[in-house]
């Protein structure tokens, strides 16, 4: 069984002519209604996180400033990221969503799930949101999931264009999370290096893969294989968290990578294998980015399907890049020697 959660209030959360707007949710749950894969998966209810799931990312001081942005009838975090009037409580019930998904899966009563949820998370920062991020949405479910469940070792796998620094900046001295991000570099938001793998007993628990413009589905399947999988079987998390964001996609126009709609159905299908190989299949995923009104709805589709099993395969009106992508063993071969994986 998989299990989803959407919030179809997070249309509150727009800004018009942003690329993070309310479409990118609303043209996704439609296509979603009009293919039927609903009816097959279990629905998660959104509540609000509470407010000690928040703070164990997130300074009270920077939930509290959220608070009265929306409450004063918004305003902006940084350039690019804007509050809503409505934005705190779909901030709030999104990320309780994604922890109610959690509980579902770990809990026995989904193998895995699926998290349309917006705004994005993975840049918010523990004193501050920004990237067109407010709550960072994967991490307080790590957080929620160590605490809730008792699991000492989690692994976060960020395969949006971007560096998840939100994410990183959180564990970046936290043994029991393992943090492993592919994106393009350098690039927004400028972190995400190489030499960047942790500090303290996190030492070695962030894992990055920084690619040029221009690669493809080769490159992120081949850092799933060759980096992120044997540092996970060496690690032993028991659950897997995805920040799913499809803006490597070659048609998203906030980036330069060629990944296809089939590469993202391949890299889960291998993250699947993974969770089945270490945690018993445990796979939640959370939508970051993605920005091609037309490609994502059917990335998500795609990525349901493979996730539930769906015999109809994948949905991709727009199929692949011309061109191979850029080779990236020698790159490749960094990370490993960086992380002692070679
Ligand atoms: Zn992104």
């Amino acid at each position: 069984m998989t299990a989803y959660v959407y919030l179809p209030t997070h249309i509150g959360h727009t800004f018009p002519g942003h690329p993070e707007n309310h479409k990118r949710l609303t043209h996704t749950w439609d296509l979603l209604e009009k293919d039927g894969i609903l009816d097959r998966l279990l629905r998660v209810d959104c509540t609000p996180a509470d407010a000690d799931a928040l703070t164990a990312v997130h300074d009270a001081r920077y939930v509290d400033l959220l608070a009265q942005i929306s409450a004063s009838g918004g305003g902006m975090l940084d350039a690019d990221t804007y509050v809503t009037e409505e934005s705190y409580e779909v901030a709030l019930l999104s990320a309780g969503g994604l922890n109610n998904l959690v509980d579902t899966v770990c809990t026995g009563r989904a193998e895995n799930g699926f998290a349309l949820l917006r705004p994005p998370g993975h840049h918010a920062r523990p004193v501050h949101g920004m990237g067109f991020c407010l709550l960072s949405n994967v991490a307080i479910a790590a957080r929620h999931a160590q605490k809730q469940h008792g699991y000492a070792r989690m692994l976060i796998v960020d395969f949006d264009v971007h560096h998840g620094n939100g994410t990183q900046e959180t564990f970046y001295d936290d043994s029991s999370v393992l943090f492993f991000s592919i994106h393009q570099y350098p690039y927004y938001p400028g972190s995400g290096d190489i030499d960047e793998t942790g500090a303290g007993t996190g030492e070695g628990a962030t894992i990055n893969v920084p690619f040029p413009a221009g690669v493809g589905d080769g490159a992120y399947l081949a850092a799933i294989e060759e980096v992120l999988k044997p540092a996970a079987r060496r690690f032993d998390p028991q659950l897997i968290l995805v920040s799913a964001g499809y803006d490597a996609h070659w048609m998203d126009p906030l980036a330069q990578h060629q990944v296809s709609i089939e590469g993202y159905a391949a890299m889960i299908r291998s993250l699947m294998a993974l969770a089945e190989e270490v945690c018993d299949g445990r796979l939640v995923c959370t939508l970051e980015g993605g920005y091609n009104l037309d490609v994502l709805p059917h990335a998500v589709l795609s990525t349901l399907r493979v996730l539930s099993g769906d015999p109809r395969g994948i949905s991709d009106p727009v199929g692949v890049p011309h061109g191979k992508g850029r080779d990236v063993s020698v790159a490749l071969a960094a990370v490993k020697r960086r992380h002692g994986l070679s």
